[in-house]
């Protein structure tokens, strides 16, 4: 028995290759958590694997030179971190039935993907996503900070008219909607208009971390509503407001966000580790910490909903929401 996958919907691993340096598929670069090995000797067998880009108004933000300054410069830097993901043989979960497939036959050790697009600017026009779900991303957060798309974090604004249409295209090529980084406008106006899957990767409880990066409680509850997973966010700033975060606090914001949503099935892992994370003030100091994390939700939650918050809500979201494959997809539409 090798034990449950642990899934984790939201892990920066491209930019933090090409951006950083920190490739991964060796051990972790000094003072981070995240590479190959370090995920599957802890037993996370699917990640949310990002394609981040960051607007020029970062640079201080994320310590990088590594921006666009339109959207044909985060098109070529979102393709590169695609062929990042190709470059490192890591398998790309496209399909519910890849999906099923890939769960039934995991082993401890292996690791596959979804990939998820943080900031829609890379996608220059909504006409043209059906090449980027061709490359196999499968959710799409339209926000990061502002983009041409929605209002984002500390940048408040509803979707755009472009914004619509990508949202509306998105539909179309049954791409699931992430909340994180939306700013409350657009979520209310994308809960308006959106009738496809939607869950929130990496975000915290606003009641507990105020702000708005985290999710309200109302937000969490219309997300459970429609069947979408809360993904929690293991970055310092997000567990609390201050001092040294612990799993504890980790367990707190599932606690609070399970409650808002009506149960723990809706409540998942979405840690962005290294994703401009400095480790010593994290929760846990390296990935096979994560296995204390169990146990401490076992104080609040049966072995089962814990079990679901670990990885299996994730999975029970996915094989309802990604598309299903090719073939019966051609065959429906006979
Ligand atoms: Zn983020």
């Amino acid at each position: 028995m090798g034990g449950r996958m642990i899934v984790d919907a939201h892990l920066d691993v491209a930019w933090n290759a090409i951006a950083d340096g920190r490739g991964f598929l060796g051990p972790p670069a000094p003072g981070y958590l995240i590479s190959r090995p370090a995920l599957t000797s802890a037993g996370v067998g699917l990640i949310g694997a990002t394609l981040y880009t960051a607007p020029a108004l970062a640079r201080r933000a994320m310590r990088t030179r590594f921006v666009y300054e339109n959207a044909h410069e985060a098109h070529i830097m979102a393709v590169a971190e695609v062929n990042y993901y190709r470059s490192c043989g890591l398998r790309l979960i496209r399909d519910s039935r890849e999906l099923v497939a890939y769960v039934r036959g995991w082993k401890r050790g292996q690791i596959a993907a979804v990939l998820l697009m943080e900031g829609a600017d890379p996608i220059e026009t909504p006409s043209q996503l059906g090449a980027w779900t061709d490359m196999g991303v499968r959710i799409i957060g339209p926000a990061w900070s502002r983009t041409r798309y929605s209002g984002g974090t500390r940048a408040p604004g509803g979707l755009t008219a472009l914004g619509v249409q990508l949202l509306k295209a998105m539909r179309r090529k049954r791409v699931i909607l992430d909340l994180s980084h939306m700013a409350d406008r657009a979520v209310s106006d994308a809960f308006e208009m959106w009738r496809g899957p939607v869950m929130s990767s990496h975000s915290n409880a606003r009641a507990i971390v105020p702000g708005d990066r985290q999710i309200t409680d109302a937000t969490a509850a219309e997300v459970a509503r429609r069947g979408g997973i809360l993904g929690i966010s293991f970055y310092p700033n997000h567990l609390r407001t201050r001092g040294v975060t612990t799993l504890d606090d980790v367990v707190r914001h599932a606690l609070h966000l399970a409650r808002a949503a009506g149960g723990p099935e809706h409540v998942g892992l979405g840690t962005d580790l290294d994703g401009g994370i400095d480790s010593r003030f994290g929760p846990i100091r390296n990935l096979g910490e994560l296995k204390g994390l169990p146990g401490r939700l076992r104080k609040h939650f049966s072995a089962a909903q814990v079990d679901g918050i670990m990885g299996t809500n994730w999975l029970d979201f996915l094989g309802r929401s990604l598309p299903p494959p090719k073939e019966s997809r051609r065959a429906s539409l006979r």
